[in-house]
């Protein structure tokens, strides 16, 4: 099975990938955490991304677009795999299908998690709270002033992918808005067969 998991920042991309990766035996593919690691670890492409990313920016297309090469190239991903956070652009989602493409291979679904903005920013203050309260370090991008940018980055540039996958028949819209159990079995309803998606 070979998924993406759309939506903007605080949408429960992250949450809901984690757990259909665990259902499936199939690895979560983010490339957020993959330049988190990049950025922790110091090596040239964190260099890069370091700032762009606690201002809320997009990483260049090049740059996730080789992660990502790199990473399905790896034989756990062989049965399949779920992109969280990737493709954000219109241009990283026609390398992905280029890449795909060449490999012989297709995507299955994109899950659309349809959330109102009201809540994205109290969800990302919640998130922020939990990691302080269970030690952890809050995520650089994880303010009110960052947020605002990855917000714009997001309906200016990841929010078409919506059409560009309705044109391909593979989204399919979920209530992102339900609880996380709700929300997990309204997306098992689509990979079973039982979605209403327009393909
Ligand atoms: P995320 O963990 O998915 O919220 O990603 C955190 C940050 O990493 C984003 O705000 C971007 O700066 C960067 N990033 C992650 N994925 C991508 C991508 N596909 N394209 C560009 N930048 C990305």
């Amino acid at each position: 099975m070979r998924l993406i998991l759309l939506g903007p920042p605080g949408a429960g991309k992250g949450t809901q990938s984690q757990i259909i990766a665990e259902r499936l035996g199939i690895p979560q593919l983010s490339t957020g955490e993959m330049l988190r690691a990049a950025v922790k670890a110091g090596t040239p492409i964190g260099l890069k991304a370091k700032e762009i990313m606690s201002a809320g920016g997009l990483v260049p297309d090049e740059v996730v677009v080789g992660i990502i090469a790199d990473r399905i190239a790896q034989p756990d991903c062989a049965r399949g795999f779920i992109l969280d956070g990737f493709p954000r652009t219109l241009p990283q989602a026609a390398a992905l299908d280029a890449l795909m493409r060449s490999k012989g291979i297709a995507l299955d679904h994109v899950i659309e998690l349809k959330v109102d903005d009201t809540i994205l920013v109290s969800r990302i203050e919640t998130r922020a709270k939990e990691t302080l309260a269970a030690g952890g370090t809050v995520r650089a991008d994880d303010n009110a002033e960052a947020l605002k940018t990855r917000l714009m980055a997001y309906y200016r540039e990841t929010a078409p992918l919506t059409g560009y996958y309705f044109a391909h028949h593979l989204l399919r819209p979920v209530d992102g808005m339900a609880a996380i159990d709700a929300v997990t079995s309204q997306i098992n309803t689509v990979l079973t067969g039982g979605g209403r998606g327009n393909g």
